[in-house]
């Protein structure tokens, strides 16, 4: 074993992995689809077969209920083996746990069930064309209507757009002056007359197919509300922190495949009579991602400890996944360079995940909305200027803009 592998070798979510691979050819379908986009279903429904999707999804939920931890050592090791994609792929029950969470009984058994065994994909629709970072400014309308609500409005960017049977949709049924706490969530079947969804190109992930859906007078019956009116960010915040520390654990996924790849590379491909690794600018530069690399994944697996024992973890969260994010991309810039010319090709994977990995500074919010976060805890009676309840708020969103 490499000084570079598993950070956790032996692990036995590791050997399911490893046969699910042996079955699917993870690196070989990543990269196909990134040439031809379309949503993986088979690859989604072979997941789900082998209880691969939400790897800490509670076992009450249909899922593996595995610790946090342990989560991530498996997210790790699906990134390590076939990038961003599956490691998303296997989060996808994650993204949707406000459903999970707060949805009725009736709709967690037609939609999150399903969810898990790999049979349906759920999108998650926040970001509009005049808000992102600053989520609480969304302008979508969902007016109460008969026994059911009225949606009307826009929303972009958005993953499965396209590909989703449903959406977890945040609409605004207080006027703009309630802020984070006017806005519900809804579970919205996305063939309901009135949506339209166009799918955009991409840098990267091209198998998330994202794009705009919009709305024009959707009907949607009162049953799909998700919870209390006027609480839906107050739920979606408490899914962002864990979610940003399991992204943490597939970015570094992707570092570590990169890492040990060119530093195998650079133990054989030799210069001027040594391998180029003994030339102490190439080895310097691998050492220190190597460095980078454990430091990044010992801080996500204590985060990620915390947050099970119930400590407020959102800074580290937020930071978690900026480092991350920053780690995979150093590494795989090392990773194009120290392979040389045919580093920068298409042949080999490094450009691709470089472009894959690059959403990490924005999907789930932006890095320097992370940086926001990680300040409001060192200072959090400060004023910030900033809205509450923006994507870079704390705890308590809900009620923030009632506190300034
Ligand atoms: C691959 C990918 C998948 C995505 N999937 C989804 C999805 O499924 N559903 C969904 O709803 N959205 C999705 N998004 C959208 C994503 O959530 C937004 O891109 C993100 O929230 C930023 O919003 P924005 O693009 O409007 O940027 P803006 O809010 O316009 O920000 C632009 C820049 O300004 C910076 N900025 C803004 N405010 C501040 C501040 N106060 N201080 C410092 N800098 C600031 C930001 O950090 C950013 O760099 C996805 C994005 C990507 C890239």
């Amino acid at each position: 074993m490499s000084r570079v592998g598993s950070p956790v070798p032996g692990h036995p979510i590791l050997d399911e992995i490893e046969a699910a691979d042996r079955s699917v050819g993870f690196a070989r379908r990543a990269a196909e689809i990134d040439r031809s986009p379309e949503f993986p279903w088979s690859e989604f429904r072979e997941l789900g077969r082998r209880g691969l999707l939400g790897l800490r999804t509670p076992t009450a939920s249909g899922g593996r209920g595995l610790p946090m931890t342990a989560a991530a050592v498996g997210l790790h090791e699906l990134a390590r083996r076939g990038g961003t994609m599956f490691g998303k792929l296997s989060l996808q029950p994650d993204f949707s746990s406000v459903l999970d969470e707060v949805g009725s009984k009736e709709l967690r058994e037609e939609y999150f069930r399903p969810l898990v065994r790999g049979e349906v994909l759920i999108g998650n629709q926040i970001t509009e064309p005049g808000a992102g970072s600053d989520a609480a400014a969304i302008s979508m309308r969902a007016e109460k209507h008969g026994d059911g609500y009225l949606l009307d409005g826009e929303k972009s960017q958005v993953a499965f757009a396209s590909d989703a049977g449903a959406a977890l949709v945040y609409a605004r049924t207080g006027g703009p002056d309630r802020g984070a706490s006017g806005i519900t969530a809804f579970l919205v079947p996305q063939d309901l007359p009135g949506i339209e969804r166009t799918v955009e190109g991409d840098l990267g992930e091209r198998w998330m197919r994202r794009g705009r859906v919009t709305y024009r007078q959707v009907r949607v019956e009162a049953r799909r509300r998700i919870g209390e009116e006027g609480h839906g960010f107050e739920y979606l915040q408490r899914e962002l922190t864990r979610e940003r520390l399991l992204l943490g654990a597939v970015y570094l996924g992707v570092a570590r495949a990169s890492l040990e790849e060119t530093v195998e590379r650079a133990g054989v491909r030799t210069s001027f009579g040594r391998p180029i690794g003994r030339h102490e600018a190439v080895g310097f530069a691998l050492v220190e991602d190597w460095a980078r690399l454990d430091a990044a994944w010992l801080y996500t697996y204590r985060a990620l400890e915390r947050f099970e024992s119930g400590v407020d973890v959102d800074a580290e969260a937020a930071l978690s996944k900026w480092m991350a994010t920053e780690v995979a991309l150093t590494a795989i810039d090392h990773a194009i360079q120290f392979h040389g010319g045919e580093g920068y090709s298409n042949r080999l994977p490094y450009e691709r995940r470089w472009r894959d990995v690059r959403s990490g500074a924005l999907a789930h919010g932006p890095s320097e909305i992370m940086h926001l976060i990680a300040v409001r805890a060192l200072w959090p009676s400060a004023g910030s200027g900033s809205r509450a309840g923006s994507l870079s708020s704390d705890r308590g969103r809900g009620s923030a803009d009632k506190s300034r």
